[in-house]
């Protein structure tokens, strides 16, 4: 590919005959990915969603969601674009980058709620470059802040694959003190006795059990009886996508620790959500 063409009307003409349209079309988003991010992540940001205590409602902490406009499609969803960055490689910088934003904003939100904690999304992939470790424990030092200010989130079917020098790793990460969250908990097909092992501080319910929590006895039975079983072993729970105040109603009674949803707060540009953050503080 010749990058110079990179905004020329021949760009496709490089692209070889035969291939569909979809391919073509990924190949072009990695481009621009690869743009941006060699022109200081250009077009890049991470948003703050707020995470709350479940009882409280007050807020403990943000996941950082990372966001990605291109200068011709314009927003491209993260469903999207993460499996393009996995795809190409470009993940391990762009989870630096993402790592490091939101270890300097969450050190900005401790200055408003001293305990504040960050949840940052993790891939596979950066999972299996060893020197992430490194490059985690640096910036901790760097930034001056407690790793227990720092929650990273992995997925449920990637967590419970059974490889030593994952499982090694998993531990060399909670011995820094950072805490593991296990994101998309119940899409995973794994059987509960993962909970048994997994190196996990927090389980994350996945949003498919809100769908019909207010009609189906199923999911609500599954949030109560997963809350039970993890707390049982010490690990804490969070419900993703409560959205109304009719689910929160529904739920707040199931002894789970924390909330994520739409109902307290989108993902919103840190600086708004910053600004959010001392509003309410100032209020009480
Ligand atoms: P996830 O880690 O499970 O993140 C939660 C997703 O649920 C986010 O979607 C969030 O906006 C959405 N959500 C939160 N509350 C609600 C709600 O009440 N209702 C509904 N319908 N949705 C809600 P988003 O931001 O589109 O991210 C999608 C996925 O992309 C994430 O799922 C995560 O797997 C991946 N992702 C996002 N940012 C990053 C990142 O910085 N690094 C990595 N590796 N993956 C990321
Ligand atoms: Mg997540
Ligand atoms: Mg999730
Ligand atoms: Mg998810």
């Amino acid at each position: 590919l010749d990058h110079s063409k990179r905004n020329g009307r021949n760009r496709l003409t490089f692209y070889e005959k035969g291939m569909r349209l979809h391919e073509m079309r990924e190949l072009d988003l990695i481009e621009q990915l690869r743009y941006s991010i060699e022109h200081d992540f250009i077009g890049f940001a991470l948003h703050f969603q707020p995470q709350v205590d479940a009882n409280t409602k007050q807020i403990v902490g943000a996941e950082a969601l990372a966001r990605w406009k291109s200068d011709i499609y314009g927003n491209v969803p993260p469903l999207i674009f993460i499996p393009l960055l996995e795809k190409s490689g470009l993940i391990n910088e762009a989870g630096k980058w993402i790592f490091q934003k939101a270890v300097q904003y969450c050190k900005e939100m401790t200055t408003i709620l001293p305990t504040f904690c960050v949840s940052i999304n993790l891939s596979y992939i950066q999972l299996s470059d060893l020197q992430f470790l490194a490059f985690m424990q640096q910036v901790l030092k760097e930034e001056m802040i407690d790793p227990s200010h720092i929650i990273v989130e992995m997925t449920e079917s990637y967590m419970v694959k059974n490889d030593d020098m994952q499982q090694t790793l998993f531990h060399k990460i909670r011995a820094l003190g950072i805490r593991i969250a296990m994101d998309d908990f119940g899409t995973g097909f794994s059987s509960l006795g993962v909970l048994k092992k997994a190196p996990a501080d927090i389980v994350k319910i996945d949003k498919v059990f809100m769908k019909d929590v207010l009609t189906s006895n199923f999911d609500a039975t599954f949030i109560r009886f997963i809350v039970t079983l993890c707390h049982d072993v010490n690990i804490k729970v969070l419900l993703e996508g409560v959205e109304t105040k009719e689910e929160y109603e529904k739920v707040k009674t199931m002894g789970l620790d924390y909330i994520q949803g739409y109902y307290f707060g989108k993902p919103q540009p840190f600086q708004q959500f910053k600004k959010n953050c001392e509003n309410n503080t100032s209020d009480v």
